[in-house]
């Protein structure tokens, strides 16, 4: 083949790519044999998803809950290239590197106190799977290896990978497709506490009921710290978070905290965990920690656990992926948390918030809507049926806005660095297009 054919192959047309995509190509969530054509990207840059002939619109998802800064950031490329220029990447087993340690450095300085050892890996779900592990290792190093299930709340999202399902939704993570080969874990009811509401005694009193008879099979109690993410975007009281904290250190249970959707400022604290004051013994993190640049993750633990992990038999940590530390993503990172420390990102965050809060409430009055929540850089219209997806994603597109409504939900978690401009093209269009969808089921 010339190098002129070889160029050619690089040029495909939107048609060339979507017939491959729908014939050979997963996407997340999907069939083989869908009807519906993905959206072709050619670039990004800013809020903005650039299509074919000069058509953009902006990206209210931030490529799920991860470009934080949007698109083509120049001081996230200028990190990549100089990383690029070092080593893209160079294995973890034996030896160490630069990057790695300035991020270290860095994320110690501002996750919640007790955190002190960390764990890189390729992604949230493994972040998680990792979490998992050193619990249950830890219980195990303690001669205390009865203690290996795990206690979470319905509604939760943690991952796609084996472990990490058990302890998602059993509903929408849909355990039953599984054939029963998930491990059985126990189920809190989702926390029905809202963020700004009152504390709901009897919950509370069920947890600790739960807790006090279960701990001695108990290895952790894993959540998403305040805001439940992929699993229903519920807001829930800092307090009772609160309470798990308390009780977990009462009954000896460890505390995974998912701060992996929540992490680097979204809910308007830098992790959601702030806003009850809480440290956990393990946290997660990955999403927005590479600025949305790429697949990376971290799981933190505190010197308890890693010394109990380590002081007895076997005496290791049994994980180590191949793209453990990558070069290339430690570097990212650091500029991505350098970028996002340099400004007032609590100011940005707010003035997010009060937008959305001001734009999207008149909705609530809307019969087919059921609530109408924000916090921090995150707004939730919640329908009271299903949406019709396509039909809904297609009345936002021309409005000039890409989101991914789930269930009930359409939502927008958009970058933090998002104009006011931008961010009033964004809500007017959400606002628009629900309406005008929702005029349509009531004709129907
Ligand atoms: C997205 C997410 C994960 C999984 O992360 P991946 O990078 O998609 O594997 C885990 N936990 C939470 C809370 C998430 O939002």
């Amino acid at each position: 083949m010339s190098q002129n054919q070889n160029r050619v192959s690089s040029h495909m047309t939107p048609q060339e790519i979507l017939s491959i995509d729908n014939k050979h190509i997963w996407h997340p969530y999907t069939s083989a044999n869908r009807a519906i054509d993905n959206l072709v990207v050619h670039g990004a840059k800013g809020v903005y998803l650039e299509l074919e002939e000069g058509k953009k619109v902006i990206d209210g998802m931030s490529s799920w809950w991860s470009t934080i800064h949007g698109y083509n950031v120049p001081e996230l490329n200028e990190a990549i290239q100089k990383q690029l220029e070092k080593m893209a990447h160079v294995m973890f087993g034996g030896i160490t590197h630069e990057p790695a340690a300035l991020l270290t450095k860095k994320l110690l300085e501002i996750v919640p106190k007790g955190l002190e050892h960390i764990f890189y890996s390729d992604s949230g779900s493994v972040a998680v799977e990792v979490a998992m592990k050193m619990a249950l290792q830890y219980w195990y190093s303690k001669d205390q290896g009865n203690k290996n299930r795990f206690i979470t709340v319905r509604n939760g999202y943690h991952g796609d990978t084996w472990h990490d399902m058990s302890v998602c939704d059993p509903v929408t993570g849909m355990h039953s497709i599984f054939n029963n080969r998930l491990s059985p874990q126990i189920f809190l009811p989702a926390p029905q506490s809202k963020f700004n509401g009152p504390l709901q005694e009897k919950e509370i009193q069920q947890m600790e009921h739960v807790l006090k008879e279960r701990a001695h099979e108990i290895a952790a109690f894993i959540l998403e710290p305040i805001v439940q993410g992929a699993g229903g975007m519920r807001f829930y009281h800092p307090e009772y978070l609160k309470t798990v904290k308390r009780l977990c250190e009462k009954h000896n249970i460890l505390l995974i905290a998912d701060e992996i959707a929540t992490g680097f400022g979204r809910t308007g604290k830098l992790f959601a965990c702030e806003h009850s004051g809480i440290s956990p013994d393990i946290m997660c993190l990955g999403k927005a920690l590479t600025g949305g640049y790429m697949s990376f993750a971290a799981t933190l633990c505190t010197t308890d656990v890693a010394q109990t992990i380590s002081n007895s038999s076997p005496g290791v940590f049994m994980h180590g992926p191949t793209f453990m530390g990558n070069p290339l993503a430690c570097a990212t990172a650091i500029a991505s948390l350098d970028l996002l420390l340099s400004k007032d990102w609590k100011r940005e965050i707010q003035s997010i918030e009060k937008h959305l809060l001001q734009s999207l409430s008149p909705l609530a009055d809307l019969d087919e809507i059921s609530d109408v929540r924000v916090l921090g850089a995150i707004g939730v219209v919640e329908m009271k049926e299903a949406v019709d997806m396509p039909k809904i994603q297609q009345m936002l597109l021309e409005k000039g806005i890409w989101l991914r409504p789930f269930g009930k939900l359409i939502y927008t978690m958009p970058p933090f660095n998002i104009t006011k401009e931008e961010l009033s093209k964004l809500s007017t269009g959400m606002v628009s297009a629900i309406r005008e969808y929702s005029k349509e089921l009531m004709i129907k």
